[in-house]
C-alpha cells in the first residue's frame, strides 16, 4: 500500500509502505475511504515537535473493514466503521467512566498512521463504531469529522458544561473550535460567541450556531467577552488552540464558577497559581475521549441532524497529501480531506 511519511519539517512524502497485518487477535484492518490532515499534525510538520526518524502520519479515519482477528466479535468485514485517534478496549474501568483516551490499553493511532490506503486498528471491538448500513458518499466527510475534530469539539463543549441558558465562548477558529460551536448549539447553549478574525471561518461558525463573533484576542478579546456578558464573563469557554495566550484568554473570559473545556494540545502552557486560585474557574480537558461520544455522533450524522463535514474546505487525492499540509500550514484551508 501507499501512505504518508514525515521525514522532517515541511517534508511529508507519499510512498510505498508495507501492507498492515493482523498482529493481535483483537486487531482489524480497514481500507480507508477518507482521511485528513489534523491541526495537530502541523506541530511536527512545522518542526515544533521534533521528528527523530521517518514516521507514518495521520490519525483520523473511516473505511471498510477488510479483515478482523480471531478475537474480534462485533466488528465484521464489509462494515463501514469510524474510530478515534486512540484505540481503546472500551471495557476497562477508565473506559467505562468515559475516558477512553486514557484507556489502560490505549494505542495511539498516529503511531500507526492513517493517511494511507490501509490501516491496522487495535482493539477493534472497543475502538470502532460501525454505521447501520453503508453510508451514501455525501455523508462520508461528516463521519470522518467524527473521528477527531467533531468528537474533540464535543468533548470541549461537554467539559465546559455548555447547556441551556448558558453563554458559551469558543477560543480558536480551526476545525475543532468551529465544531465546538456546533456542539454547544446542539447542547442547547443560549448564546455562543465565536472568537475569530477570519471571514470564511466566521461564516461557518454562524452556520454552526454562533450568535456573536468577537475578532479581538488576548486582553482585548477578554474585554469584549466581559462587555457581552454584563461584566461577568461567559459561563462556559472552550479552548481549542493550545498556546499560553489562548489558554489565558479562555480562563480570563470565564466567570467565577464557570467552566473551561480545554482541548487544544497544550504547548508550553504554564498556569499562574495565584491567578488560578482566585479565579474560581473549573478546568477540564485533555485528549478527547471521542469514543464516548461516537455512537451518538454517528446517529446524529446518519439521521442528517448535523453536518460537521462542512469543515472540510479542501479535498485532494491522497497522493497529494503534501499539498494538504501546505494548505493548512499556510491557513489557505481549514481542513483538508484526502481520498485514498
Ligand atoms: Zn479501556
Amino acid at each position: 500500500m501507499r501512505g504518508a511519511v514525515v521525514y522532517g519539517p515541511r517534508d511529508v512524502r507519499f510512498e510505498q509502505c508495507d501492507d498492515p497485518k493482523i498482529i493481535e487477535p483483537t486487531d482489524a484492518i480497514i481500507r480507508l475511504l477518507a482521511t485528513c490532515v489534523c491541526g495537530s499534525d502541523l506541530w511536527p510538520y512545522r518542526g515544533i515537535e521534533a521528528v527523530q526518524e521517518p514516521a507514518p502520519m495521520g490519525h483520523e479515519y473511516v473505511g471498510i473493514v477488510e479483515e478482523v482477528g480471531s478475537a474480534v466479535g462485533t466488528i465484521r468485514p464489509g462494515q463501514f466503521a469510524i474510530g478515534s485517534f486512540f484505540a481503546s478496549d472500551n471495557t476497562c474501568e477508565i473506559c467505562r467512566a468515559g475516558y477512553q483516551s486514557s484507556c489502560i490499553h490505549r494505542e495511539l493511532m498516529g503511531n500507526i498512521g492513517t493517511q494511507a490506503e490501509l490501516a491496522r486498528v487495535p482493539l477493534a471491538d472497543g475502538t470502532l463504531v460501525a454505521t447501520p448500513d453503508l453510508p451514501s458518499a455525501e455523508l462520508i466527510p461528516s463521519f470522518l469529522a467524527a473521528s477527531d475534530v467533531l468528537g474533540t469539539g464535543w468533548f470541549g463543549a461537554v467539559a465546559a458544561e455548555a447547556s441551556p441558558g448558558k453563554t458559551v465562548a469558543v477560543v480558536g477558529d480551526g476545525a475543532v473550535g468551529l465544531l465546538a460551536v456546533l456542539a454547544a448549539n446542539h447542547l442547547g447553549a443560549e448564546r455562543i460567541i465565536a472568537m475569530s478574525r477570519h471571514e470564511p471561518r466566521q461564516q461557518l461558525a454562524l452556520e454552526f450556531g454562533a450568535t456573536d463573533i468577537v475578532e479581538e484576542r488576548g486582553d482585548e478579546g477578554v474585554a469584549r467577552i466581559e462587555e457581552l456578558t454584563s461584566g461577568l464573563g461567559a459561563h462556559s469557554v472552550i479552548e481549542a488552540v493550545g498556546t499560553q495566550e489562548s489558554m489565558m484568554q479562555a480562563i480570563r473570559s470565564t466567570r467565577p464558577g464557570g467552566h473551561v473545556g480545554f482541548v487544544g494540545v497544550a504547548h508550553d502552557v504554564e498556569l499562574p497559581g495565584e491567578e488560578m486560585f482566585f479565579s474560581h474557574v473549573h478546568l477540564h480537558g485533555g485528549p478527547a475521549p471521542v469514543r464516548r461520544f461516537l455512537p451518538e455522533l454517528v446517529d446524529l450524522i446518519w439521521n442528517r441532524e448535523i453536518d460537521p463535514g462542512k469543515v472540510f474546505d479542501l479535498t485532494l487525492p491522497l497522493d497529494q497529501v503534501a499539498e494538504g499540509y501546505r494548505a493548512m500550514d499556510e491557513r489557505r484551508a481549514i481542513k483538508a480531506l484526502l481520498w485514498p
